[in-house]
């Protein structure tokens, strides 16, 4: 039992108890009998996961880190890149068996879909200052927005796991088992996905559209409120353009026209990966059991 009034015992109050935690690796200044700040953020980040992790976590398995910064992906950086820290919040636990991604809004609390690498998976670990990049089969992750120190901390963590092949797996919402690419139902329970093509197509028809339909609302009202602005300058330039110019005018519009194409092929690529980051459950079941 820890001491009464011990930093460890503090943690422990704020640790959610169905979850197992290797203590030592989790909070290493504990071990120097003191607390600091980002132990105490951990571990509540580690209590806001509690409902995920509780379905997720195999009986055995024990959580060896746990933290939350934003997942990128280079589809985000080269279009949307200002949006990625609100839109890819991610609460990353490392365990004794994978490590495990949790999508979370900026509160740290889970939100759409989750996905896992098991540990024997990880080809290589690298990355520097508050980055993490872990390679796994074609795929590698950039894992940022924590501290340097925590950064480099986890970073040892992962490289002495460092061995094998294969990539990363989506997690089923419902029931938790571990997919390879993204099937239009889950093989254990039946539940079935949205299509990832379907949300890119609604998007290239018009932006956000596809955003809704995976269930990204506000995010989608802000896309479609843009572009709709858009399309009001392109028409209000349009139509006196040509009354003045006859045909020619339409040439004044063209750019206006050709920037719009531009953004509704950019969402739909945009959606597109947004979609194949996890799975999506067709009636709208989440990782944390709401829909
Ligand atoms: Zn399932």
């Amino acid at each position: 039992m820890p001491k009464r009034g011990s930093p460890e015992e503090e943690l422990r109050a704020l640790l959610p108890a169905s979850i197992a935690v290797r203590f030592d690796e989790m909070f290493p200044s504990v071990r120097k009998g003191k607390l600091s700040r980002r132990d105490r953020k951990r571990a509540k980040i580690l209590g806001r996961a509690e409902p995920v992790l509780k379905r997720a976590l195999g009986p055995l398995e024990v959580v060896r880190f746990a933290t939350n910064g934003v997942r990128q992906v280079m589809w985000w950086l080269l279009t949307a890149g200002s949006m990625n820290p609100f839109a890819n919040r991610t609460t990353l636990v490392l365990t004794d068996e994978r490590v495990l991604l949790i999508h979370t809004d900026w509160c740290q609390r889970p939100c759409m879909f989750a996905s896992q690498l098991p540990l024997d998976r990880i080809r290589a670990t690298a990355g520097r200052n508050s980055y993490v990049f872990i390679r796994s089969g074609r795929e590698q992750l950039m894992f940022h927005g924590v501290g340097r120190s925590e950064a480099r901390y986890l970073r040892n963590l992962l490289e002495s796991v460092d061995t094998g092949d294969g990539g990363w797996q989506n997690l089923c919402p419902r029931c938790f088992t571990a997919i390879d690419g993204a099937p239009p139902s889950c093989p254990a329970c039946g539940e079935e996905f949205k299509s990832p093509k379907k949300a890119a197509l609604r998007s290239l028809i018009f932006p956000g559209l596809g955003d809704f339909y995976l269930g990204y609302r506000k995010y989608a009202l802000l896309e479609m409120v843009g572009a709709a602005i858009l399309w009001g300058v392109f028409v209000s330039t349009l139509g006196p353009a040509v009354r003045l110019e006859g045909a020619e005018g339409i040439l004044l519009a063209l750019p206006l026209l050709g920037l719009l194409l531009v953004v509704h092929a950019g969402d739909a690529l945009l959606t597109r990966n947004k979609a194949r980051m996890g799975l999506h459950s067709k009636d709208g079941a989440l990782p944390t059991g709401e829909r």
